[in-house]
């Protein structure tokens, strides 16, 4: 059914949003009485990390840091992703898309494919600092390279928690688009702030599927 984008910048904290949507929109659902035609929905939790797209993808080659143009690598990925969220994206499926979703011009195209099956989507902006997100990325770096100075026999590393290289880091920064309440493909746009406990699942639920009482899904 509905389509959830998350944005934000690397090690925003996307992936951690993602999950406590994830696990709101479970428990909801499974909270309804069979009865309503909501509680048959799907929930799919679509990401990199799920189809094993590795960090490496966004990594720079020859570009320098301030280069707008994206490698083939990249787009393969964006391709991959595209595939899976048209695969599972229906009437009875609401997918969470975890990826950083900066380019807008890739989000109006997720948009149209929401469209194109006849269903709703919104955007959910992870709206944390930059320089709280580089913190985050450089402790991953640190944490990283003691590790690998210690020789240990180290705890693997889930691709999801992998940090990226600084300057691929810095550009994805550089390439980011926020996204705009003011556009069809950007709303409706929820933020959650570093600070929230949670994303406003409640708002999300209601501007997605609608009253349950109603046994509501909206359509577009
Ligand atoms: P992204 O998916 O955007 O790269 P992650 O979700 O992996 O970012 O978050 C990066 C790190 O920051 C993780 O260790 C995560 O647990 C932590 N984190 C993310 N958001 C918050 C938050 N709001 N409060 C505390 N820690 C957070
Ligand atoms: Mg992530």
């Amino acid at each position: 059914m509905p389509l959830i984008l998350l944005t934000g910048y690397p090690t925003s904290g996307k992936t951690h949003r993602a999950t406590q949507l994830h696990d709101y929109l479970t428990t909801r659902i499974s909270s309804l009485p069979p009865s309503s035609p909501s509680s048959s929905l799907r929930v799919h939790l679509v990401s990199d990390h799920t189809l094993s797209i590795p960090r490496t993808v966004y990594n720079l080659d020859t570009k320098s840091q301030n280069e707008r143009s994206n490698n083939a690598s990249e787009k393969d990925a964006r391709a991959m992703i595209f595939g899976e969220v048209k695969r599972v994206l229906s009437a009875k499926d609401i997918v969470i898309l975890d990826h950083a979703n900066y380019i807008k011009g890739w989000r109006y195209q997720l948009y149209c494919e929401a469209k194109a099956v006849r269903t709703s989507h919104c955007v959910v902006h992870v709206g944390t600092p930059v320089e709280k997100c580089r913190e985050v990325n450089e402790g991953r770096l640190a944490r990283r390279d003691t590790e690998n100075g210690e020789e240990a026999e180290i705890e693997a590393v889930k691709e999801q928690d992998m940090p990226y290289e600084k300057d691929n880091w810095e550009n994805l920064v550089f390439r980011y688009e926020e996204p705009n309440a003011f556009t069809r493909w950007d709303s409706p746009l929820f933020t959650v702030l570093w600070d929230d406990t949670s994303p406003p699942c409640e708002a999300i639920w209601d501007a997605l599927i609608g009253s349950d009482a109603e046994g509501g899904r909206k359509v577009i």
